[in-house]
């Protein structure tokens, strides 16, 4: 059996905790729903209880354990704490010290713990298992109610000096556009995130529903409304993936997330779109592959683990 490392997903709606060896094989993993409390005591019990029960599964661990943890952003890498935007209670919460003191209370000695965002696990469990496994560079997305992303540069996650490189979401692709929540002007997300463009298509009389498998449903079967919009929406993902691509010279992308689901009828006018923008020799040929990995964020924070 191949040596063994412990992987935390953190996220809005559920928490995962999972023992994952050097294969990508998961011994067990354990899931909990994520808490909605104001105490952040209250949001880590059942992630803590969640630690404490995978690690039951535990056969052939390192010495020291090895540890990954993805999460919701922002983070901060260096200093080990996280902010997801979706867990209030959470304000540079201290989740690297708090899940090694749980592996310490459980299996004794100190455990090293890896932090990333979980777009950058993203990019990692594509990288190591999925759709980029046969390429050094690569660029992971997740499309769905917000835009991540995170990048392996020859093999190598791209970190990022607080931790939260390639935040394409909030990369701006009209700079006389309005205001995002993050306080930038027309930041990718604001134009291709599903509920801005479920929001585009209500506003220009589609009354198909109101999210965005409804809306992709609503295009596959041709509704001129629902096209128009994921080409709007499409259009600005490619400028953000154009330049992330002219800066950073890497010509495989990896786009998952609920959104990219739908399959061609997203990838056919992102793909179309970048044409329009990836111009430059070196990255005329870039590639957008959809991901493959059900699970790539909990993988990611195990390869993150095996980096450590
Ligand atoms: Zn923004």
């Amino acid at each position: 059996m191949s040596e063994q490392v412990l992987a935390v997903d953190i996220g809005g709606t559920k928490i995962a905790v999972a023992v994952v060896d050097e294969t990508g094989a998961i011994a067990t993993e354990v899931v909990r729903p994520t808490v909605a409390s104001s105490d952040p005591d209250a949001v880590f019990a059942p992630a803590a209880e969640a630690v404490r029960e995978a690690l039951g599964a535990l056969r052939d661990p390192g010495d020291p354990l090895r540890v990954g943890i993805g999460s919701a952003g922002p983070i901060d890498g260096p200093g080990g704490t996280i902010s997801p935007v979706n867990i209030a209670a959470w304000r540079g919460f201290p989740v690297v010290d708090r899940v090694a003191a749980v592996v310490t209370e459980v299996v004794g000695g100190q455990p090293r713990v890896g932090l990333a965002g979980d777009g950058h696990c993203f990019a990692l469990g594509e990288h190591w298992l999925g759709a980029g496994r046969d390429v050094d560079s690569m660029v992971g997305l997740v499309l769905s109610t917000g835009v991540g992303g995170g990048a392996v540069l020859d093999n190598v996650l791209f970190a990022g000096t607080s931790g939260n490189a390639v935040h394409l979401g909030h990369v701006s692709v009209n700079a006389w556009g309005p205001r995002c929540v993050c306080g930038c002007h027309g930041c990718t997300e604001m134009y291709a995130r599903g509920p801005a463009m479920v929001a585009l298509a209500q506003e220009r009389g589609w009354r198909g529903g109101d999210d965005a498998k409804a809306l992709t449903d609503d295009a596959r079967e041709g509704h001129p409304i629902a096209l128009e919009v994921i080409d709007h929406g499409m259009r600005a993902l490619a400028a953000g993936i154009a330049t992330t691509a002219t800066e950073l010279d890497v010509a495989t992308f990896v786009l998952g997330g609920g959104v990219s689901k739908a399959g061609e009828v997203i990838f056919e006018p992102l793909r179309r779109h970048l044409r329009d923008f990836a111009v430059l020799d070196y990255v005329r040929d870039l590639e957008v592959r959809p991901a493959v990995l059900e699970n790539a964020g909990l993988l990611g924070a195990a390869a993150l683990a095996f980096t450590l």
